[in-house]
């Protein structure tokens, strides 16, 4: 036994990429974490099979049919776990007085009030929707600050930046060095990127992650959306995060100082190594990753970020300068714009067309309160979908 009491652990977004190496991770260490609450959009299976597992006090699924199959199932195999359903359940599972910590990974906008709620219980908040802090960026971090949350972050890269930040506020740092592989279209000529298919897009050469993040990997809005999230979390203006291409994966990030150092945190791409760190911080535990073989990674390669490749990556620093409504309708075109790539919709090129549509129609500066946030969420999504209307016959 660690002799640590156990945490109670809410995960969001359970059944996903995630969600399922979080439970992974939790596995390993029945002593020091126990699961509360798991939550699904509407992968009954999978997360009837998780409540076999892990027994939580909680199962919630926001799709109300979903949530009428999955409690009968429970039912019949003689289980206890409460299940509730509606997207209202997500935050009340997110403030339970039993949960400690509050894994963060449903993927995108939904995922924004059950996030927000963690940080407004105090919970311990690991996030991994970087969408939710794109998009109400002040308003998240003030609330951990004023309700004494602690906020983990899971993008490996924010994961590896705070492992290589100073341990207490940033004395010396100089610049964040975000690193992104380039996704799968790094080096295919750009003239043939108009005709890449979902198939090829999701097709990430080094980590396994869920399809909208892959797709964002693919335009690199990805690493556009943790621009934004490095200059919440760390208090940094967008000039001060260079964005470095490293195709092996190998480096997460790293920050430089002015002495001239620069720490970076390196690994095997597995997400239980931020996941393991986040859950034990600042202990470490095992995470079940393998060691990195430096033989056998033989090579690291760095390149600068090409913007006309990846307008994607250029729209996000410069909406992040604009202000929270443009980072707002950033993020709200491109989850519309994925989801429409993915279903051949429109093409992967149309994906950043849509998107400078949508910010030209923002409003200018920032949003003080959720309204005016879920406002300029809900107009994005419209301004979007008026593009594909308009271009598509
Ligand atoms: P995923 O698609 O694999 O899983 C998404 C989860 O969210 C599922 O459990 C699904 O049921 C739930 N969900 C989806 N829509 C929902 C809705 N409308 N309401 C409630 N729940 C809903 O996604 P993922 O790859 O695990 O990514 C999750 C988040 O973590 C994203 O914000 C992503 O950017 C971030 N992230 C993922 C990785 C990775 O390796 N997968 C790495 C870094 C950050
Ligand atoms: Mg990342």
């Amino acid at each position: 036994s660690s002799g640590v009491p156990s945490k109670g652990i809410t995960i969001l977004g359970a059944t996903g990429s995630i969600g399922v190496s979080t439970l992974d991770v939790i596995s390993r260490h029945p002593d020091r974490y126990h699961v509360i609450a798991l939550t699904a959009n509407i992968q009954t299976d999978v997360l009837f099979e998780q409540c076999r597992q892990f027994k939580p006090k909680y199962a919630v699924m926001v799709d109300e049919a979903c949530a009428d199959v999955l409690c009968a199932r429970l039912k019949e195999y003689g289980s206890d776990t409460v299940v509730l359903s509606g997207a209202a359940a997500l935050e009340r599972v997110s403030a339970l007085d039993e949960t400690d910590y509050v894994m963060a990974a449903i993927v995108g906008a939904a995922g924004l009030l059950p996030s927000l709620a963690a940080a407004n219980a105090g919970k311990r908040v690991l996030l991994a929707n970087k969408e939710a802090l794109v998009m109400s960026g002040k308003l998240f971090m003030d609330a951990v600050k004023k309700n004494g949350a602690e906020l983990l972050p899971i993008d490996s890269e924010h994961n590896a930046i705070f492992q290589s930040m100073p341990v207490n506020g940033k004395t010396g740092v100089k610049k964040i060095l975000l690193t992104g592989s380039g996704g799968p279209f790094r080096s295919r000529a750009i003239d043939t990127l108009s005709a890449v298919t979902p198939e090829e897009a999701v097709a990430h050469p080094n980590w396994s992650m869920g399809q909208k993040i892959s797709v964002d990997s693919a335009t690199m809005m990805n690493k556009g959306l943790e621009v934004i999230e490095a200059c919440w979390l760390f208090d940094v203006p967008a000039s001060d995060v260079q964005v470095v291409v490293h195709p092996q994966s190998t480096i997460h990030s790293m920050v430089s100082y002015v002495d001239g150092s620069v720490i970076a945190q390196m690994g095997n791409p597995d997400m239980r190594t931020p996941i393991a760190y986040s859950l034990a911080w600042p202990d470490r535990i095992d995470s079940g990753v393998a060691d990195l073989d430096f033989f056998d990674v033989a090579q690291l390669d760095f390149e600068k970020p090409n913007f006309s490749r990846f307008p994607c990556l250029k729209f996000a620093y410069d909406a992040h300068e604009t202000g929270g409504y443009a980072s707002i309708a950033l993020n709200a075109a491109n989850e519309v714009a994925v989801a429409s790539f993915l279903s051949k919709q429109i093409n992967f090129t149309e994906i950043p067309q849509l998107i400078e549509f949508a910010l030209e129609r923002a409003r200018s500066g920032t949003p003080l309160v959720l309204d005016e946030i879920l406002v300029q969420d809900r107009d994005s999504r419209e301004h979007a979908r008026l593009w594909i209307k308009n271009n598509k016959k």
